[in-house]
């Protein structure tokens, strides 16, 4: 469905009901103009920063508004008023808080660096950082493309495999149904795979919270694999709003 009815951004459930947090998840109705370093007008009284974004494991803690776009692929502050935005199609968005701390963090998890293990390394420094407890974390993963429709090769296995993530069976699937000639080996769940990195990191499943959308099956979202001739991007997000509310 597309539309007036669709939202420019989705929030959880969870995530709005803590009054000192703004999130959202993009939509295809979404604009890339909401965003951008002068962006005020959207998000009254935050700095807007954005990444450039390598598919890397590297996490940037944001005091001030950085003079250029920094390379990186996560983005933490304890700061008010300062909106960390990801940006995607079909990879999958995560955003943390630690509801204790007023912590929050902005991630992007696609196979890459899900097979680095970026989101493991940030509830570890987040700890380390701000002494965030992985038991007062709290995730939401938003859309991505989802297992039924994300086919992988060999290589991308054996990716897994050598960053020593062996939990195969959970994480990649061999599809039923192999079209002959069709290169497909694997399913891979990007949704899994990264719940498992919370999970070994003492984040607790009930903190886990999921948007369990395909980006690839819904017509709201934008897909990287169905839109190729689209560079449009889904904009996700997460701040500690400028003052209490
Ligand atoms: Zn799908």
């Amino acid at each position: 469905m597309t539309g007036p009815e669709t939202p420019a951004y989705l929030t959880h459930p969870h995530f709005a009901a803590v009054p000192w947090l703004v999130h959202g998840f993009g939509t295809r109705e979404g604009s890339p103009d909401d965003f951008g370093r002068n962006k005020k007008k959207a998000w009254p009284g935050f700095d807007v920063v954005e990444l450039r974004q390598t598919h890397s494991d590297v996490l940037h803690f944001i005091e001030d508004v950085p003079a250029r776009r920094l390379q990186g692929d996560a983005l933490a502050t304890d700061r008010r008023g300062i909106l960390l935005v990801i940006r995607t199609a079909d990879c999958l968005p995560v955003l943390l808080a630690d509801e204790k701390r007023n912590v929050v963090a902005a991630v992007h998890a696609g196979w890459r660096g899900t097979s680095r293990g970026i989101l493991a390394r940030v509830v570890r420094e987040l700890g380390e950082r701000y002494g965030s407890s992985p038991a007062s974390l709290a995730a939401v993963l938003g859309p991505c493309i989802g297992p039924a429709c994300y086919e992988v090769g060999e290589d991308v296995r054996t990716n897994f495999r050598e960053a020593g993530r062996g939990e195969d069976a959970a994480i990649f699937r061999t599809p039923e149904v192999r079209r002959l000639g069709a290169a497909c080996k694997y399913l891979l769940d990007l949704r899994a795979a990264n719940r498992l990195q919370l999970a070994a990191e003492g984040v607790r499943p009930g903190a886990v919270f999921d948007i369990p959308l395909c980006t690839h099956c819904d017509g709201r979202l934008l897909s990287y694999r169905r839109d190729r001739d689209t560079t449009a991007r889904l904009y996700n997000f997460i701040g500690i709003r400028p003052s209490l509310v």
